[in-house]
């Protein structure tokens, strides 16, 4: 008999095959007192566990694919360093002899004492190597404590996943990075929202993909094969002949769809009253360019930097920004690139291994531009890099969560620090090069007309608006039921950031997931949208539906929806704005 399990789909699809459960196991570390006797006994113990651990990381070095988007290699020999390192394996030793203690939990003492060193300082990439430490001791305790090797991020690593369907309680976009290009089939996760970064990875690169399964490990662990419907969120484990008979012909007709529509590649995009329209791609790397080139995209209207920045020990250097900027450039053939500046912190961190951060609001925190501007260390190589891809190419510069207009005069007047820098030493740049705001803050949406003197063009995140306006975290599976596009509250920000923009003559564009979702495409017509940035997967179908859409009527149906109450209203009238 066959079992469905129901959580939120979040990347459409169908995909069968087997499963790859991943666990992010905590291990339970407690102190036992030993006799004076057994102390030799336990460092003995404590030094064949460090033995396994380095045999561990060395097979794993050696099977480490070489097509991923990050050096594991360096993150490899990094934690192989710190198992020579005397503070991992000499200062466990004086503890079990001082206080008569076990191996594990001299490594936690010294661990947490090793953790509160690093979270003192400063600089986020040394902050960070916390993680490294943390890593590296749990790799030992759990030799110590005879449990399986651990399944990310390095053990997942060597394992051939490819045709698997990763289930995991949570991915952090780091996690899901590493995974890319790596022939998974899908992700079924048993946390996260609809737009958060796991999400979109997972539709930026067409696998299906369900979040919020709670149990979903338990569920499926022991089972050989399933099938995840991404539209529904349905996941069916032990699916009979007719269930598979049934999705195996869904996702015939769903490849054919996809192949039908290749043929409007070439085509402008165009209304079918005549109006132009702006229709770009967004891209999480420079690897990304090849899916762009598929369907057809010319230009590249978010290039979300962060993801730059992620599974690796130092941050890029200015040299490493500017080879990744080259590359999409050159992928573009002329075509504009719009690069965002790094939007760390909230969800996406450094590290593949920061799953939490001690803010208690990491959404409302210490992220994006507030980030930036708090580190220069950190923004200074980006902007130079920036600008010096601005002489090699049409490149515009975006900057996310922006909140208050002095933002953009502090980011502005770094970006003229650096102009008198780059001009003295004779490096060439675009000094017309436009700069940017993201409207993702609801603050900026009601009051874009202050930000027009310091923004060349605005860019709607609507992932991003809609968690802030209706506060709901994005990453929270469990507040994911008030996420709402449609709500008024969202339409009506949408439309005044569209209305003031056009007013001061500043191009405006969306480039959060409702532009990407194919439902949404008429209303954002109608509410005066005209550019589109768009997930590459999703590149043709938005282009299909924008080439069908005669805009007569359009605004005055979803002029109706601004003041829609609830459901039952904007359901029928979003049907009607999408029927042909
Ligand atoms: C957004 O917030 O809509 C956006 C495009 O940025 P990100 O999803 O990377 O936060
Ligand atoms: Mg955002």
């Amino acid at each position: 008999m066959s079992i469905s399990l129901h959580g939120i789909g979040v990347s459409k699809g169908i995909a069968i095959g087997p499963v790859h459960v991943i666990d992010h196991v905590e291990v339970e570390i407690n102190e036992a007192t030993l006799s004076r006797q057994c102390l030799d006994d336990e460092i003995l113990r404590f030094q064949e566990a460090l033995i396994t651990a380095r045999e561990q990381l060395h097979r794993i070095r050696t099977h480490v694919t070489e097509n991923t988007h990050v050096d594991l290699t360096a993150f490899i020999d990094t934690h192989l360093m710190m198992l020579e390192d005397d503070l991992l394996t000499d200062a466990p030793i004086q503890i079990i002899l001082e206080r008569q203690c076990n191996a594990e939990w001299a490594l936690k003492l010294q661990c947490d004492h090793l953790v509160e060193i690093f979270e003192g300082m400063e600089d986020p990439y040394l902050s960070a190597r916390k993680h490294d430490v943390v890593h590296v001791v749990t790799r030992i305790q759990r030799i110590l404590k005879g449990y399986e090797e651990e399944a990310l991020p390095t053990s997942a690593l060597e394992t051939d996943l490819t045709d698997h369907i990763i289930v995991a309680d949570d991915l952090s976009p780091a996690d899901t990075a590493l995974m890319q290009h790596r022939g998974i089939l899908a992700f079924v996760t048993e946390f996260g929202g609809a737009t958060s970064h796991t999400a979109i990875l997972a539709r930026s690169l067409g696998i299906p993909a369900i979040v919020g399964l709670r149990k979903a490990r338990g569920f499926l662990r022991q089972i050989d094969m399933i099938i995840v419907d991404g539209s529904h969120g349905v996941t069916i484990i032990d699916p009979d002949d007719r269930t598979l008979r049934y999705y195996r012909q869904r996702q015939r007709e769903e490849r054919r769809y996809r192949a039908s529509l290749n043929k409007i590649k070439r085509s402008p995009t165009r209304t079918l009253d005549g109006t132009d329209i702006s229709l770009q791609v967004n891209i999480e790397f420079p690897e990304d360019m090849t899916a762009v080139k598929r369907v057809g995209g010319e230009s590249v209207g978010l290039y979300r930097t962060e993801f730059l920045y992620m599974n690796r020990r130092q941050a890029p250097d200015e040299e490493e920004h500017l080879d990744a900027y080259t590359r999409v450039l050159k992928a573009l053939q002329g075509g504009p690139v719009t690069i965002r500046t790094l939007d760390l912190g909230a969800d996406k961190q450094v590290d593949s291994r920061t799953h939490s951060s001690p803010a208690a609001n990491p959404a409302l925190g210490l992220r994006a531009i507030r980030l930036c501007l708090r580190d220069a260390q950190l923004f200074r190589p980006q902007i130079r890099a920036i600008l010096r891809a601005s002489a090699k190419g049409q490149v515009r510069l975006m900057v996310p969560m922006v909140s208050g207009p002095h933002e953009m005069i502090q980011v502005r007047n770094i970006i003229n620090e650096v102009r008198t820098e780059l001009t003295q030493k004779n490096i060439p740049f675009d000094p017309r090069m436009p700069i940017g705001a993201m409207i993702e803050v609801p603050a900026l949406a009601v009051c874009v007309d202050l930000f027009t003197p310091y923004a060349d063009f605005f860019s709607i995140g609507t992932n991003d608006l809609i968690q802030y306006a209706l506060a709901i975290d994005r990453v929270d599976d469990s507040v994911n039921y008030l996420y709402d596009p449609l709500h008024p509250a969202v339409l009506r920000l949408i439309k005044m950031s569209i209305d003031a923009a056009n007013k001061a003559d500043r191009p405006i564009s969306m480039c959060g997931e409702m532009a990407s979702d194919s439902r949404y495409v008429r209303l954002l017509l109608g509410l005066g949208l005209r550019a589109f940035s768009v997930n590459p997967e999703a590149f043709l179908e938005i282009k299909q539906i924008i080439n069908n859409t005669d805009m007569k009527g359009l605004s005055r149906l979803t002029g109706r929806l601004l003041k829609a109450k609830c459901n039952t209203e904007t359901v029928p009238l979003l049907e009607q704005i999408n029927s042909d």
